[in-house]
């Protein structure tokens, strides 16, 4: 039985398709979103079509940017001969709000998963590898999830650049398993930032 009339379905549809909302939470949000003031809705709407036309990956990184290249990747006071890798652009956040960290970053977009069919080509894997030919890297800090995806993919990436010489570490296991890191609070993230340990 459709309760709603076609239009509401269409946007509880639409609603429900995003990550993390339910058919429930999608229901609310559309009968919030029809009582709001239309100039509400209109600069909601008009913030996701401009975001989605203008938002792209750096050219460095891969973080999600409306420059050519992100804040950091183009800030020269930022220590650029220490990457830290990362799967997603949260987690880059996550680490940049705690102000302490002063390198760049690389992130994956994603993870390397057997299961769900995710091999080392589908994520930014190869930009890394092609950054580190530079030769100015001192340092990569492997700060993948502590899931199976993001150990997976720490030692993957850890023995792809092992042979170049160049310092690979991990961050320390302080981080619960199966822990987002854009879940995890400040203190946590620093400590396992410091105790890092050389792969
Ligand atoms: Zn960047």
């Amino acid at each position: 039985m459709k309760l709603y009339s076609g239009k509401m379905n269409r946007l509880v549809e639409e609603l429900a398709a995003l990550p993390g909302i339910g058919e429930k939470s999608a229901g609310r949000l559309a009968d919030h979103l029809i009582r709001m003031p239309k100039d509400r809705v209109r600069r909601l709407t008009d913030a996701i079509i401009d975001a989605r036309e203008n938002v792209h990956f750096c050219r460095e990184c891969f973080t999600l940017t409306d420059a050519e290249t992100c804040p950091v990747c183009s800030n020269d006071t930022r220590d650029h001969t220490t990457i830290m890798v990362v799967e997603d652009t949260r987690d880059m956040q996550a680490y940049e709000k705690t102000g302490k960290y002063s390198g760049v970053y690389h992130v994956l977009q994603g993870a390397i998963s057997p299961m769900l069919g995710i091999g080392p080509n589908d994520i930014r894997l190869k930009e890394l590898m092609s950054r580190l030919q530079s030769g100015s890297i001192n340092e990569v800090i492997i700060a993948t999830n502590s899931s199976l995806e993001g150990e997976t993919t720490a030692m993957y990436i850890s023995k792809l650049i092992k042979p170049s010489g160049i310092k690979v570490t991990r961050i320390a296991s302080g981080v619960p398993v199966g822990g987002d890191l854009e879940n995890i609070d400040e203190i946590t993230l620093l400590r396992a930032l410091d105790g890092r340990v050389e792969l």
